[in-house]
């Protein structure tokens, strides 16, 4: 799954510091089977011949199920998972009588208890019943789209982590695997789509048809997918695939992009893995609407996107989105194999299907567009989960899952992007052919089955000299950041290790045996630091720490290095000014250094000629003035903040130049609606020209500039503009365009703007997944009016959300705040929600805490810095 992350807030760096490192022995009990909330195993599924009859209009369906199952032990009940379904009638092919049917709605369970006890053996268990479909994107659920005879509805599943329960009764759990057989009643003409091809069509009652598609392999019940609409399939042989994009009719022109992006990838993915790709097709759904928390996801054979994430209109697609696009694309083949093929066996190990896949997305993506520096541009992601790390609330990459509603806390920065930049360490440490070679070897040895991450672990060790299980168990056994220490003592360098903490809990000590490089001294120094043992050795030259920037650490230099590396930062490769930006705001903000290095670095890196390392300043710059709202050193900050941008601004001017880079455009977008934040009256009275230019010539902007424009006009909107964005979202043809423009009624700076804004979320009137988009778009810059208002219509802002994301939902609207009096309303929230899904409300309240210190104590160390050095 394609996670979509926080507030963009996450810009605000943090840090992290150390107990003891675990042991093998501690990884070893890890691997056992601890307290996880599971279905009995004394029954177990071979093959499921489902039957599922629709009725979209009513929102509603019959399912008819025929299970093979295995009885292990003899048993009078059977358990299975099951949500919003109703068993009308159940039978068993060994007895006579039917079973009493008692459910457990908040295990999300249904047992058959037979009149006596069914002996060991192999035998059908039959069930007819019904169930809804949603308005969310959990188990079979519509998305209503304008199409050509107006408006229509197509359905779709999503499954991950566990709503197939929703659609089969079944054991809904990853180490589960079966064969499912799927069969589906679509109206005449309408296209349905699963993870197999279809085995055969046949006429069906009232015009319809039944549609069955062939046996998957054995698989997890959360990759199992369909879907029926109007859709049209653009499709092409690559090898033996037949690849496939799935969109409404009249969108194939959109498909070419995903088509030609799969088609470069799918060889690439072959090679890499070993092991072709299993299934005879690889479909790519697209589907109108979007969803709070993932814009991708999985299933095998048949990976769905929302339209943002696949599509590509010449009109409304940025050089951002496309880059987006098919990073998305490589990560959701890349768990064909990761995921799919073998799988985790609980979700304690989510980041193995995660980490992996958000790793394999940017060397994939790196492989066929190298000019989109994306090793580079993943470094904000990183950063982002670096900063959850060095907080109270994180949580170390696997994590114990109790049970199935807690599996959502797992999908986050951590699970992503430090399972990503964990990985990326460990191949940088081993050597990447020597990673692959273990990597072939895990997937054709556990092909169509589970694993836990030990498994891949003793696959590298066994093919590589250097072993890497013990440094694998540092890093993802334990949470938090170590901090690497260089410092120059008689003649020589001494890297020392400690813990990167933003917040008192994040600073008990821990150790981590780090793989360490040092640029800058000639040959790169290599060598694993930890907390026992300090390196020490001879150079000479301005050391670079942690060069390449591959390291999951913060780097601290003593003052002298400080003062040497930020006078050699031009002449620094663009990874390592990346390196410092982040690191000299992160260890600014959390006490660990002056604020000053960061600002010093900022002027430095206002001339830097990476496209990304300025769009990483802007970003820096920008959050920093988020905080900076009601403070009396505001003007001052902004007035620096807009100096630092403009050598950027008047370079890239407002519109593209023939045949620059991609990242020319992203970045240009960045500084100009950076620049409207920081209310540089030319940037905005610029957008507002070419707004108004706009509206009476549409064709006078489109892609980037066009957004660009949007964007600006949007966060500066008085109430005149507010109606214009109104009447643009309510005429908009296009979903995304349409899902755009109620976005940018949110995202005002006008707090009774967003009151109506708010308001408008429940009129009725947005389309069901574009209403609690609005929501979030009021809470980046008002949270806590946006977390109130949510709170107070919490009936109807709960049934906005997929039920396993409410809480995250509300934690973040809060999480976005810096006020006091936020933190008693989570906790308040809190107490409401289950406990297993309270985690992303502790990693808010740190996140709240963290800017409160920001505020309090480091921008006035940024006023008196900025009145020392005016201009
Ligand atoms: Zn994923």
């Amino acid at each position: 799954m394609k996670f979509v992350p926080a507030f963009v807030l996450a810009a605000l760096m943090l840090g992290a510091p150390a107990v003891a490192a675990p042991t093998q022995k501690a990884a070893a009990a890890k691997s056992d089977t601890h307290a996880h909330v599971t279905l009995p195993s004394d029954v177990r599924p071979e093959r499921y011949a489902i039957n599922i009859v629709p009725n979209a209009d009513k929102l509603t369906f019959e399912g008819h199920e025929a299970i093979t199952v295995t009885v292990k032990r003899a048993t009078k009940r059977i358990v299975l998972n099951a949500a919003d379904i109703a068993v009308q009638k159940v039978s068993i092919s060994c007895l006579p009588d039917a079973p009493t049917i008692a459910y457990d709605k908040d295990q999300q369970t249904v047992a058959f208890t037979f009149s006596k006890a069914i002996e060991p053996g192999r035998y059908t268990l039959a069930l007819d019943y019904t169930g809804l479909i949603y308005e969310q994107a959990s188990g079979l659920f519509a998305l209503d789209y304008q199409g050509a005879n107006g408006k229509q509805r197509a359905i779709f599943t999503q499954f991950e982590n566990s709503d197939a329960r929703r659609l089969i009764p079944s054991w809904d759990e990853p180490g589960v695997k079966a064969v499912y057989s799927l069969t589906v009643q679509a109206p005449a003409g309408q296209i349905a789509v699963s993870n197999m091809p279809v085995a055969a069509a046949t006429p069906a009652a009232g015009g319809a048809q039944s549609v069955r598609f062939a046996d998957t392999p054995k698989m997890s019940s959360y990759l199992l997918f369909l879907a029926v609409g109007d859709f049209e399939r653009v499709h092409r042989m690559v090898g033996k695939t037949d690849v496939g994009v799935v969109v409404r009719r009249g969108d194939t022109a959109k498909a070419q992009f995903a088509l030609d992006a799969a088609t470069e990838l799918l060889p690439f993915y072959n090679d890499y893995f070993g092991t072709p790709y299993p299934l005879p097709k690889l479909d790519f759904i697209a589907g109108p609407g979007r969803s709070q928390f993932f814009s991708a996801m999985e299933n095998w054979g048949a990976i769905f996107y929302f339209d943002y994430a696949l599509l590509v209109d010449s009109k409304l697609t940025t050089e951002s989105d496309k880059q987006g696009i098919y990073v998305d694309i490589a990560h959701e083949m890349a768990h064909q194999w990761f995921g799919d093929l073998v799988t985790m066996a609980w979700w304690d190990d989510l980041w193995l299907n995660e980490g992996f896949a958000s790793w394999m997305e940017n060397k994939a993506t790196d492989r066929f567009h190298p000019e989109w520096k994306i090793w580079l541009q993943t470094k904000a992601g990183e950063q982002a989960a670096m900063s959850t790390d060095a907080k109270a609330g994180s949580h170390p990459v696997i994590t114990p899952i109790h049970d199935v509603f807690a599996a959502a806390n797992a999908f986050d920065g951590i699970t992503y992007q430090k399972g990503h930049a964990v990985i990326h360490m460990l191949e940088d440490y081993v050597g990447p052919d020597v990673f692959r070679a273990g990597v072939r070897n895990y997937i054709a040895h556990h092909a169509y089955g589970n694993t836990v991450t030990d498994d891949l672990w003793s696959e590298v060790d066994k093919v590589s000299p250097k072993k890497i299980t013990g440094i694998a168990h540092d890093f993802t056994l334990q949470a938090g950041v170590p901090l690497i220490s260089i410092a120059q003592a008689k003649g020589g360098l001494t890297l020392s290790q400690g813990r990167f903490g933003a917040d008192a809990a994040s600073k008990t000590p821990r150790s981590w045996r780090t793989p360490v490089t040092i640029g800058g001294l000639g040959t790169p120094w290599k060598t694993v630091v930890s907390a026992k043992a300090p390196a020490t050795r001879g150079a000479a030259g301005t050391p670079v720490l942690n060069a390449g920037q591959v390291g999951y650490f913060r780097s601290r230099y003593a003052p002298e290095l400080e003062t040497r590396v930020v006078a050699a930062f031009p002449s620094l490769d663009a990874k390592d000014q990346l390196g410092l930006v982040y690191d000299s705001f992160a260890l600014g903000a959390a006490g660990y250094a002056p604020m000053s290095d960061f600002l010093a670095i900022a002027k430095s890196a206002e001339t830097a000629k990476e496209p990304v390392v300025a769009r990483a300043l802007a970003g820096q710059l920008d959050g920093l003035n988020d905080l900076y709202q009601g403070q009396a050193g505001k003007p001052a900050y902004q007035a620096f903040a807009r100096a630092r941008l403009a050598a950027a601004a008047r370079r890239l001017g407002w519109d593209a130049k023939p045949g620059e880079p991609d990242n020319d455009a992203v970045l240009r977008r960045i500084v100009l609606v950076t620049l409207g934040d920081l209310g540089d009256p030319q940037v905005v009275a610029e957008a507002r020209r070419r707004f108004t230019a706009w509206l009476a010539a549409p064709d006078s902007l489109k892609g980037t500039t066009r957004q660009t424009v949007l964007q600006i006009v949007a966060n500066q909107a008085d109430s005149a503009t507010w109606e214009q964005l109104h009447a643009l979202a309510q005429k908009a043809t296009d979903t995304n365009d349409r899902t755009r423009f109620y976005r940018y009624l949110g995202v005002g700076h006008d707090p009774a703007l967003a009151d109506r804004a708010l308001a408008l979320a429940l009129s009725k009137e947005p389309p069901a997944t574009d209403a609690p988009e609005l929501i979030t778009a009021v809470a980046t810059n008002f949270p806590d009016k946006a977390f109130d208002f949510a709170m107070a219509h919490r009936a109807e802002v709960d049934v906005m959300v997929e039920p396993t994301s409410r809480t995250s939902f509300y934690a973040r609207l809060g999480g976005a705040s810096n006020q006091a009096a936020m933190i008693a309303k989570l906790n308040a929230f809190a107490a409401t929600a289950p406990a297993s899904t309270r985690g992303e409300v502790t990693k808010a309240i740190a996140a709240i805490t963290y800017r409160q210190q920001i505020v309090e104590k480091r921008l006035p160390e940024v006023d008196r810095w900025l009145a020392a050095h005016p201009g």
